[in-house]
């Protein structure tokens, strides 16, 4: 970087500090710099503003990381400074400058709870260090960006590409995906993979009764009581119309049927009223367990399921079923 200024000697480095004051003010991406012993050298305008953070309040200290954290941790500048790389989990590491024996620059992209701003961003950071004319470290400058409101229109996206819209359950499609990857999964580490297939009972004939809008409603409620039984690693998808499918990794067909029964029983216990019937909102529910192997395949457990749930169906529905081999 040049200085507009011609000046040589004690008035240039003058002239050349208070060029950079302003340059850094001016700045409308958030900056600060920290000296080799970590405390803050420059802090601009920008960075006041995403952090709420005045710069009388942190030049010269190494209070900094109060900024973005609410216990003590190193930033990414911080990092660099100690070229501790290893511990930034960089979104786009960058080569060490040349020579190799130099901190290397680092790049990371978070959530950041922002204690002092009273937010949540999405802050993409950049931090790299500076050398003197000799090659030796003498700062590290950190730039961030608020990726927020693009961070959020990627999740709604995602949001809208895998999550049902009358539910919020996983759709369709997540379900296949998801089949798919824990099946890989089971076949890796050669444990059985179940499957549930829940289906509410005349519904048809609930919607007859209750109109179209009182019969989402009840899927709704439904959806809740399915995904209200579910572990952290499974995965409850609306299948299609009034059918729920449930995978269930390292479940034995033991455990998928008592998984299945608490469903059945919790929704029976919602004690949704049909006017039809005299009873309540029911389901009928078909498990499937396999272990994965070469000459199998995951749609073979959709099929067993499904043959499972036609049988609850035709013995009297509002019970769960297993495959003929394993229910005798
Ligand atoms: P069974 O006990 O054999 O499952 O009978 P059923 O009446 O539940 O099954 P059927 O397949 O005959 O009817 C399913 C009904 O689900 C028909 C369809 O209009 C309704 N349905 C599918 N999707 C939706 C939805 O998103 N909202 C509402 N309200 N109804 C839906
Ligand atoms: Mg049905
Ligand atoms: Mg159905």
């Amino acid at each position: 970087m040049s200085s507009p200024s011609t000046a040589t000697g004690p008035t240039a480095l003058v002239q050349d500090v208070a060029f950079v004051g302003q340059l850094m003010e001016s700045l409308s991406v958030p900056v600060f710099v920290l000296d080799t012993d970590a405390r803050v050298m420059i802090w601009n305008r920008a960075c006041e503003q995403l952090t709420g953070v005045p710069a009388p309040e942190v030049l010269g200290t190494g209070d900094h990381w109060r900024s973005f954290y609410e216990q003590q941790r190193p930033t990414l500048a911080d990092l660099v400074l100690k070229g501790r790389r290893d511990e930034s989990r960089p979104a786009r590491p960058q080569a060490p400058a040349a020579g190799g024996r130099c901190p290397p620059a680092l790049s990371i992209e978070s959530w950041c709870d922002m204690p002092r701003a009273g937010r949540r961003r999405y802050l993409a950071a950049d931090a790299s260090p500076i050398f003197d004319a000799g090659g030796k470290l003498s700062a590290v400058v950190e730039t961030l960006r608020d990726l927020t409101d693009e961070k959020m229109a990627q999740i709604a996206l995602e949001q809208l590409a895998t999550r049902d819209g009358l539910t919020g359950l996983a759709n369709r499609r997540c379900f296949d995906d998801t089949l798919h990857a824990e099946w890989n999964r089971a076949l890796r580490q050669m444990q059985p993979l179940s499957l549930l297939m829940v289906d509410v009972d005349n519904f048809k004939a609930y919607n007859d009764a209750h109109g179209h809008l009182g019969g989402d409603e009840c899927l709704k409620r439904v959806a809740r009581a399915v995904a209200s039984e579910m572990r952290a690693n499974d995965l409850v998808a609306r299948y299609g119309g009034e059918e729920f499918a449930v995978i269930l990794p390292n479940q034995s067909l033991k455990g998928a049927a008592i998984v299945a029964e608490r469903i059945r029983c919790r929704v029976e216990q919602l004690q949704l009223p049909c006017r039809f019937a005299a009873g309540h909102v029911t389901v009928s529910i078909g498990a499937a367990t396999a272990i994965a192997g070469q000459d199998n395949h995951a749609s073979q457990l959709v099929a067993i399921a499904d043959a499972a749930l036609y049988r609850a169906k035709h013995l009297g529905r509002n019970r769960i079923s297993l495959p003929m081999t394993e229910a005798a």
